[in-house]
């Protein structure tokens, strides 16, 4: 063809449709461990427990205790769009789950091979499943694609295999399991400051059978948010914390809706090179360049140049001022008077590391 013909313009293959949509949703090891954390977060898990073959490349396996998926459900479990959490449009202004697009399974499953054991309560056994592209496949060639029934605890396992085997440019992106290690156990970690109620563990897969993997990340599933930095993030940052309590904060405007918020700030004794900002928003872990800017200008006067804080916040809001669906991975949000309502923590957060010592907090030892 000459380039003076017009562009003839054809329909893509459905798979490689689904696998251009899979690659914007799961960029990364530590992004599909996110969508698989966020869905045993949203099952109801009290105990999550994670393991990881090089940087989750070859291995992600997350066991939780929360509801399972009915035995119905599994031939349309890793379908785009099929959801147990979101039913009508209306429904995405009250979002108090974590997925609502029913795409993460989907996508996972076409750019890895995936498989499911999982029991709900009101099931004699639990089922095993495997998937390939959406629909439910063989574990091995020849055998039925049918579930199968197996022995299994209340909850789910799942296990994602030789992630992006199908995408090359995408894998050879991603050469260093180590990275990608660190990145999955940065997730981790954060969630389980988030939810100090919940137990996390996280391991890489022990190779040989003498050695007994140790555990990168071990949450005991019955502390405070500040317990669980003290343990995650080391006692010493603990005690440099200042605790910053904004409860039922009203009226941006007389319209607006009922707010709060909660940070754990570091104070000027605590120095490190990288900022550590843990942002939560709705109790989503998110990117917000705005907040993130603010948190640095409040520290740009306290701390000398070259030195970062620490800082974990948790803003709820109103969900029908929030919008989660701007971004593929959730990992940015939208919200109303983001502008005022980060200047006001803003200025509570100079506050009280300025003035730190009056609401100064401390961990109590157990
Ligand atoms: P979404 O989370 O947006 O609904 P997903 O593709 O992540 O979409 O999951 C699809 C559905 O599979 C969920 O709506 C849920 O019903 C079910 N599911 C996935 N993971 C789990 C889990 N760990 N425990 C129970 N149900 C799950
Ligand atoms: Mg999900």
């Amino acid at each position: 063809a000459t380039n003076t013909q017009t562009p003839v313009i054809r329909r893509l293959e459905e798979s490689l449709i689904n696998r251009i949509a899979a690659g914007e949703i799961i960029h990364r090891p530590a992004s599909a461990l996110k969508e698989l954390l966020e869905n045993a977060l949203d099952a109801g898990a009290t105990s999550i427990k994670i393991t990881v073959k090089d940087g989750g490349l070859k291995l992600l396996q997350i066991q939780d205790n929360g509801s399972g998926i009915r035995k119905a459900d599994l031939p349309i479990l890793c379908e785009r769009f099929t959801t147990s959490k979101l039913t009508s449009f209306q429904d995405l202004s009250a979002l108090t789950t974590y997925g609502f697009r029913g795409e993460a399974l989907a996508s996972i499953s076409h750019v890895a091979h995936l498989s499911v054991v999982t029991k709900t309560k009101a099931d004699s056994c639990a089922w095993r499943a495997c998937y390939s592209d959406g629909v439910l496949a063989p574990p091995k060639p020849g055998l039925s694609v049918d579930p199968k029934p197996c022995a299994g605890n209340d909850g789910t396992l799942l296990t994602v295999e030789d992630l992006f085997y199908n995408t090359p440019t995408r894998l050879a992106a991603l050469r260093s399991g180590a990275d990608e290690y660190k990145r999955i156990l940065d997730v981790v970690t954060n969630y389980a400051v988030h939810n100090p109620s919940i137990a996390f563990q996280c391991k890489k897969a022990s190779c040989s059978l003498a050695g007994q993997a140790q555990t990168d990340v071990s949450t005991p599933g019955s502390a405070t948010v500040l317990q669980a930095i003290a343990l995650l993030y080391g006692a010493s940052l603990s005690k440099e914390l200042v605790h910053v309590k904004l409860d039922d904060q009203k009226a941006i405007d007389k319209d607006s809706s009922i707010w709060s918020a909660e940070a754990f700030a570091s104070n000027p004794n605590h120095q490190s090179k990288r900022f550590t900002f843990l942002l939560f928003i709705n109790h989503r872990l998110v990117d917000s360049s705005r907040i993130k800017r603010a948190m640095e200008a409040v520290y740009n006067g306290i701390l000398p140049k070259g030195s970062a804080p620490f800082v974990y916040l948790s803003l709820l809001l109103d969900p029908k001022d929030v919008d989660a669906n701007v971004h593929p991975t959730k990992r940015e949000v939208h919200f109303l008077h983001e502008e005022a309502i980060t200047e006001i923590i803003a200025d509570q957060v100079q506050l009280a590391v300025t003035k730190q010592g009056t609401t100064r907090t401390f961990v109590t030892q157990t």
